[in-house]
């Protein structure tokens, strides 16, 4: 069953401090979207993936016993468990020490088999972050709607807000200038009213849905007088502006929000990449590269961690502590432990982070990016 962004994040939080007893647990993503026939492929894909890491990994007869149990799990629930709504699935399992969980999504997951020894959050957090909530504010001078657009990209509560409108019966007296002149001087309070129950409406809806976004629909004098009204924390939320277009449907209008909501957070990743930057060196607050940010982590000190989509480069892990690295050593620098082979050793950072309550951003094309070596992090403190 698909839940909430919110339950997800939960779950993910959950899964990054998992510690079982052995060191590997098996993590399956799956599209589960009906145009890949996925009922089909995916249990020879799991199949197939898990005998080749059998075979690459001289292991007992127990330890083999054991994941396949756990991989039977996985094809369970696939066979059985997954509703049609779901786009994509993962599942993470460590039965010797009872860890069931899965992530239920309505987007596409990447087929993956891995078998490590922490949870591989990374393409969770992946597609959570890049499909965040935001807040869409239709706003006229006597009627308004507020839509949530949710993580899952389909409106999902929407508030009609009628304003009360003046109705003026000047044309019937003929006393024109001055009833005009009242009748308007009383509209504007009438409307500006209207902008503040909107405004409030439009907190509520905030705060209750987490999202961090609003795109506002307007036309351009109306979208400047009700920001005016605005508490500043709300105004300061408003990441895009379009116009508005009585013209156009719900579904129209809110296609061309998610574009702006869109462009407006790829400029948010691209200021971020270029706060990091500015905070390289002694005394700031930035930080970059796989080694500078798996160290600022090893301090507790990642506030947000940014890092480029398609950046997984291979590399090693510790058994007993969080060192990771990019070549192999003989032992874990940090404790002198066992080192053992990961897949995206950048997901270790984005796990670590996730455990520290960091908050993590994903960015795609980002030229800056690339140029900090794929990964960066603005520091609590300096
Ligand atoms: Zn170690």
């Amino acid at each position: 069953m698909i839940e909430s962004a919110a339950v997800a994040w939960e779950r993910l939080k959950n899964l990054a401090g998992f510690k079982g007893e052995r060191d590997a647990i098996l993590t399956a993503t799956l599209s589960t979207s009906r145009l890949d026939d996925w009922r089909q492929y995916a249990p020879t894909f799991l199949k197939s993936e898990f005998n080749t890491f059998v075979k690459t990994r001289g292991l007992s007869k127990e330890q083999r016993h054991g994941l396949e149990q756990d991989l039977d799990y996985v094809l369970d629930v696939i066979k059985y468990e997954v509703t049609p709504q779901t786009q994509g699935l993962a599942v993470f399992v460590d039965g010797q020490a009872g860890l069931y969980e899965r992530i239920e999504l309505p987007f596409r997951l990447l087929n993956r088999l891995v078998i490590e020894p922490a949870p591989y959050i990374r393409p969770v957090v992946h597609a959570l972050s890049l499909v965040e909530p935001f807040v869409v504010a239709r706003v006229s001078r006597d009627e308004s709607s507020l839509y949530l657009v949710d993580e899952w990209g389909v409106p999902q509560a929407e508030d009609e807000l009628t304003g009360p409108w003046l109705r003026s019966s000047d044309r019937e007296t003929g006393e024109l200038s001055i009833k005009q002149y009242y009748a308007a001087a009383r509209q504007d309070t009438l409307v500006e009213l209207h902008y503040k129950e909107v405004g409030t409406a439009l907190a509520k809806m905030l705060e209750s849905s987490g999202a961090r976004r609003v795109v506002l629909c307007a036309q351009h004098d109306i979208a400047t007088a009700f920001k005016r009204v605005l508490p500043s924390a709300i105004a300061a939320k408003v990441a895009a502006e379009i116009t508005f277009d009585a013209a156009e449907t719900p579904a129209q209008m809110l296609e061309r929000a998610r574009q702006a909501a869109l462009a407006a957070r790829q400029q948010e990743i691209d200021a971020l990449a270029v706060r990091i930057k500015e905070g390289l060196g002694a005394g700031g607050r930035g930080v970059a590269g796989f080694d500078g940010v798996l160290s600022a982590l090893g301090r507790h000190q990642v506030q947000t961690l940014l890092v480029d989509r398609n950046y997984r480069p291979p590399g090693w892990r510790c058994r007993q502590c969080t060192w990771a690295g990019l070549a192999e050593l003989e032992r874990c620098p940090v404790c002198a432990g066992e080192l053992v082979a990961v897949g995206d050793a950048v997901g270790e950072l984005v796990r670590l982070a996730l455990l520290q309550n960091g908050q993590v951003e994903v960015g795609e094309n980002v030229p800056l990016l690339a140029e900090l070596g794929g990964v960066g992090a603005v520091l609590r403190y300096s």
